[in-house]
């Protein structure tokens, strides 16, 4: 027998143990076509927390809609079969998943609402304001406002990747208890901007963090598996599922990082990856004219680890290249193989340089 009611989501009731597609209504579009945002709602058959997951609020990033899709219906994408991460009959809690919150972005491949505006920096959002005030509005008002606890799922611009890792805002206590329940060896510190979901979501006391995994315009499945199981650690956390948290043996809580710039244009060659340990000094990628000759070369100014990588080959001067966090070898490699640790070492880095200058 259920210990909770059925779950009222604008008129449609979710009964305990199940899981249901819902809807919210955007108005419609030029071709009269009605516009929504599509939600999957899995209703726990026991009291506990409502935790919400987003993606495609920038309409490119789509690893994180992967994510959602494998926790809403598993690896093989069918519900009630095996391989289910989340059982409908033993949640404790209620799951909100919008796997694409900016969807007509992500039909035009492009990051911003079809307005051309960033929906991640217009949160709260505008009853009556241009159209992605009214996407920000709707997605506040029906799915920040019902959750207790939020994770935003995110890649990369198209033109460079990051290493798996959470961002959280170091000042709020429940945000960087849930980010470091998230599990990734790296947490940056963040508020998020003006108008980001994190931000808002978090001044109307809805503890927020924010995945950053991959690049643009892809489902890349190491990425993927981080956001996945970054999720279950969290629902672990908060009780909501039976799990065994997998922590790393050290977690680097990162203030501030460094960026290596290009000091001449041209064409990049990376030499390392994301995840890689660099020595200050070392050569990280060259840059070419338009026959391939080198004409300039990227060294690091620190030594540690790249979490975050040019992949377009097309560069300016003072474009970033590398975003790289402080970190000794032996540490990262330690960082890197040893896990399921219940207590991880914690080491703080404050570099002279902070995110927002991107
Ligand atoms: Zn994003």
């Amino acid at each position: 027998m259920a210990e909770v009611e059925s779950y009222d989501f604008e008129g449609v009731k979710i009964l305990p143990g199940t899981g249901q597609e819902v809807s919210l209504a955007l108005g419609s579009g030029p071709a009269g076509n009605p516009r929504s945002i599509p939600v999957y709602i899995i209703h726990g058959n026991r009291p506990g927390p409502v935790l919400a997951l987003t993606a495609g609020v920038h309409g490119d990033e789509l690893n994180g809609v992967s994510v959602v899709h494998h926790l809403i219906h598993g690896d093989d994408h069918i519900s009630g079969t095996a391989d289910d991460r989340i059982s409908r009959a033993d949640l404790a809690g209620t799951l909100i998943c919008v796997p694409v919150v900016n969807i007509e972005g992500m039909l035009l491949e492009q990051r911003e609402a079809p307005d051309n505006r960033d929906i991640n920096r217009l949160f709260p959002g505008k009853e009556d304001g241009n159209q992605s005030q009214r996407i920000a509005h709707t997605l506040f008002e029906n799915v920040v406002k019902r959750a207790d606890y939020l994770i935003d799922l995110h890649s990369a611009p198209h033109s460079r990747t990051n290493l798996p890792h959470v961002r959280a805002d170091f000042e709020l206590k429940e945000c960087m208890e849930l980010g470091k329940s998230f599990g990734t060896q790296i947490i940056l510190h963040s508020s998020g901007p003006n108008g980001s979901l994190r931000r808002e979501a978090a001044k109307i006391g809805t503890p927020t963090i924010l995945l950053e995994a991959g690049t643009a315009h892809r489902f890349e499945i190491e990425a993927v598996h981080s956001g996945i199981e970054g999720v279950l650690n969290v629902m672990g956390h908060l009780g909501m599922i039976e799990r065994e948290i997998r922590l790393p043996a050290i977690r680097l809580l990162v203030k501030r990082s460094k960026w290596a710039r290009a000091e001449a244009g041209g064409l990049l060659h990376a030499l390392v990856k994301p995840g890689e340990h660099v020595q200050k000094g070392q050569k990280i990628a060259l840059v070419t004219d338009p026959f391939g000759e080198e004409t300039n070369s990227i060294e690091s100014p620190r030594t540690g680890v790249i979490i975050g990588l040019a992949i377009n080959p097309l560069v300016r001067a003072g474009d970033p290249i590398a975003n790289i966090v402080v970190c000794s070898k032996a540490k990262w490699t330690r960082a890197q193989s040893e896990w399921d640790s219940h207590d991880p070492e914690e080491e703080s880095i404050d570099d002279e340089e902070s995110l927002d200058d991107v």
